[in-house]
């Protein structure tokens, strides 16, 4: 058997030449946790981590490491099921409690469940990728997908100082240059008819063929995106991502649907499959972007996708196109594509930690043959932008 021995975690953040914003914050830096899992017969799997403070999650993999040690490194549900269990009372978990159990570590706090989250997703990661090197073979294959070019799609659009909506318009322009037949704008920072504008500058700039996404980071209340989806609709708009405010439930995303032109994305910010299943089965969106990197991590995307897959929902993963794409290869039926952010100069974390990109051409990246997910690091990155704790 192959068991869990040590858990490592590598924080980086490469500084941003100036801060941006996306409609909901500021962003200072491109960071990531990579997670580091070893086996007692030599193996290492790799896994990534988006989530913040990263010093607190790095904790929590550490905690939550000692506690799945020595268990079968293959055992995902099993390491898994383990670590959830942590986020809930369980008898004897309690030490005042009159059956206190000592080996049954008391429930992770309430409120660092996002970080807990986090950690789970590093670790189960990182096991996905042993398993996949284990087996020979890269993680699609593992679950009966074939290679072949996957659609993906460039994010930009950034808020940044001084930016005309002109500016916008070159900046997602040049994505369609580089070879993306698909762009994301960040939208939403301002009033429905300032933004519905702006977006209809990038459409001109990136003339009627590219796909346009609106990523909106929960900008409004209901009457006023219902009257945005109407605005927008004229520059042929593919999805509306995260069009609600973050307290609005899948009631309102099912009245939206119901209302708008435009089809809804939802998924990057929740954590776990219970919450993605009520905006699958009622929400009304039609493509779901549950993110594997910030919480719970491959297996629970992998339960995700199966219910979309009978929901009619697509799978469109957020961001950490590398992992992702295993994901998607391995649902011929719901599989939409992945999302990038450019090339080396836009994304320079990723070009960066990753010798092996993805091939990009017309729009479609070719992911690698390699065992696990075929994350070749370049640890001399990694020691340029290590964040210390
Ligand atoms: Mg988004």
């Amino acid at each position: 058997m192959t068991r869990i021995a040590s858990i490592a975690t590598h924080m980086i953040s490469v500084p941003r030449p100036e801060p941006t914003w996306t409609a909901q914050e500021e962003m200072r830096a491109w960071s990531v946790i990579l997670t580091e899992v070893k086996t007692d017969d030599g193996l290492t799997g790799y896994g990534e981590i988006h989530g913040s403070p990263m010093p607190r999650i790095c904790d929590w993999v550490a905690r939550l490491g000692q506690y799945i040690e020595g268990m079968d490194a293959l055992a995902t549900s099993a390491v898994w099921d383990r670590m959830f269990a942590l986020t809930t009372p369980r008898p004897g978990s309690i030490p005042n409690a009159g059956d206190a159990d000592p080996n049954i570590p008391p429930p992770t706090p309430r409120g660092e469940r996002a970080q807990v989250m986090a950690a789970i997703a590093g670790i189960d990661i990182a096991l996905w990728d042993l398993k996949g090197k284990a087996a020979g073979m890269p993680v699609y294959r593992l679950l009966g997908g074939e290679n072949r070019p996957l659609f993906t799609y460039a994010t930009g659009g950034y808020y940044r100082n001084g930016a005309s909506d002109a500016d916008y318009g070159r900046e997602l322009a040049a994505f369609v240059e580089y070879g993306y037949r698909g762009v994301k704008l960040k939208t939403g920072a301002q009033s429905p008819e300032r933004e519905a504008a702006r977006v209809g500058a990038v459409r001109r700039a990136i003339g009627p063929e590219p796909l346009l996404l609106l990523d909106m980071n929960a900008p409004y209340d209901l009457p006023d995106c219902i009257d945005f989806a109407h605005m927008v609709a004229e520059h042929n708009v593919f999805w509306l991502e995260e069009p609600l405010h973050w307290y609005l439930q899948p009631a309102d995303f099912a009245i939206l649907a119901a209302a708008s032109p435009v089809p809804l994305a939802h998924g990057e910010r929740e954590w776990t499959r219970f919450t993605v299943r009520d905006f699958i089965v009622t929400g009304g969106i039609k493509y779901v972007q549950f993110d594997a990197t910030r919480a719970a991590g491959f297996s629970e995307a992998l339960r995700i996708a199966a219910l979309a897959e009978q929901h009619g929902v697509m799978v469109a993963p957020h961001t950490a196109p590398e992992l992702h794409s295993h994901l998607v290869l391995a649902l011929p039926r719901c599989a939409w594509g992945v999302e990038s952010h450019g090339g080396p100069e836009s994304d320079p974390l990723a070009y960066g930690l990753f010798r092996d990109h993805p091939h990009l051409h017309d729009g479609h990246l070719t992911i690698s043959d390699k065992p696990g997910f075929g994350l070749d690091i370049d640890w001399a990155f990694v020691e340029r932008y290590r964040v210390r704790s």
